[in-house]
């Protein structure tokens, strides 16, 4: 058997802690790795360590025999008696309802019998949307609240008391977790946490008590959305599973259109600019229409090299952040032509020397005549 870790360090306590330290460490911890939830692969042994810990360390008399003896007991395995008969903690006292009633929604498909399920959709923009703050509309069908039924499923809103777990939605049972038993309270399965159930159903819904219709959305695109953003509009998700609760939420994720030559680093706009010898050499200029409306006047500086940016100061997107543009960014680059026609050899080749780095040239014909010599 592995060596116990001592259960103050366990739970990340000192030796003086208080019973409501205690209670705090095991409450952040329990909800981190508690199994039913965690995702971390040795979640149910974290859990049972933990729960050893402080079953141990709250229990006065038993945390005095711990710090006199530690592990390893006068009588062999103090603790023997704790591991084999099991250990009783409430965990919903100690947890709070709230954590049971948030893994019911969001560990299992059954929606909580408070909340709605949230709804996300994809909605495309393209950049000039970025740079004004379009306001959007959208028409889609959505799930609704039955108005026949109120949300409930049942023929003229009619319901009953569930016999299962009469009316409270919830049921107790006790779980085993390894050597420890514990009370858990679980969604009652019969009326899916609702404490109603339904003799008939409605015929609109069907007893789902949600009909999809026809919604029109109407929202504004945020300045300087990023790709990915997510709007979020209240209560317009899923209606709840029972008629006493509340509508999810509705996500829109906003996905930003590639431009056709634009790539986007935050508020900065960035191309690539291809430009001959020559311009390269004698400087140009280059006008683009661009996404504010007015023409992108490119001014190319006469010997600018290849990998060189020029920036145009405040033609980019609007800051998420503080206030203005960004900038747009022109990366130029030498473009090298496919074919070269025989003409433009022979000019090419009488401006050949006086093209050519002055440096090497000198320091060939210095190598030379050294040779000469
Ligand atoms: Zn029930
Ligand atoms: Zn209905």
């Amino acid at each position: 058997m592995s060596q116990k870790r001592d259960y103050y360090e366990v739970l990340g306590v000192t030796k003086d802690a208080t019973e409501k330290d205690l209670k705090n460490a095991f409450r952040s911890l329990a909800r981190k790795y508690h199994p039913d939830r965690s995702t971390e692969d040795d979640a149910e042994d974290k859990f049972k360590e933990i729960q050893e810990a402080y079953a141990v360390l709250s229990d006065t008399e038993k945390r005095q025999m711990y710090d006199r003896f530690g592990h390893d007991g006068p009588s062999g395995s103090p603790f023997g008696g704790f591991g084999g008969g099991g250990f009783n903690i409430n965990l919903e006292d100690i947890l709070g309802g709230d954590f049971f009633s948030s893994f019911f929604g969001g560990g299992s498909r059954r929606s909580s019998p408070r909340r709605g399920s949230d709804i996300l959709i994809r909605h495309s923009i393209n950049i000039e949307s970025v740079l004004n703050g379009t306001s959007e509309e959208l028409v889609i069908e959505l799930p609704v609240r039955c108005v026949d039924c109120n949300g409930t499923g049942g023929e003229n809103g009619e319901t009953q008391t569930c016999s299962e777990c009469g009316g409270q939605g919830r049921v107790r049972a006790r779980q085993q977790i390894g050597p420890f038993v514990q009370d858990v309270v679980r969604e009652c399965s019969s009326c899916g946490g609702s404490g109603r159930t339904i003799k008939s159903k409605c015929k609109t819904c069907s007893g789902s008590g949600r009909n999809q219709e026809e919604t029109k959305l109407r929202f504004n695109i945020p300045l300087g959305a990023e790709d990915g953003t997510r709007l979020r509009m209240r209560g317009k998700g899923e209606p709840p599973a029972n008629a006493n609760g509340e509508n999810g939420d509705l996500f829109i994720e906003l996905e930003i259109e590639q431009h056709p030559w634009f790539e986007r680093s935050n508020a900065d706009l960035i191309m690539s600019l291809p430009l001959g010898y020559s311009d390269l050499i004698l400087g140009t200029q280059v006008t683009l229409p661009h996404i504010d409306g007015e023409d992108l006047v490119i001014k190319v500086p006469a010997q600018t090299n290849s990998g060189e940016t020029l920036e145009i100061r405040k033609r980019g997107l609007p800051r998420t952040r503080g206030s203005g543009r960004g900038d747009v960014v022109v990366l130029v680059k030498l473009h090298m032509p496919k074919k070269i026609s025989k003409n433009v050899k022979k000019s090419l080749d009488v401006l050949r020397s006086d093209l050519a780095p002055d440096d090497i040239i000198s320091r060939v014909e210095e190598d030379a005549e050294q040779r000469r010599n």
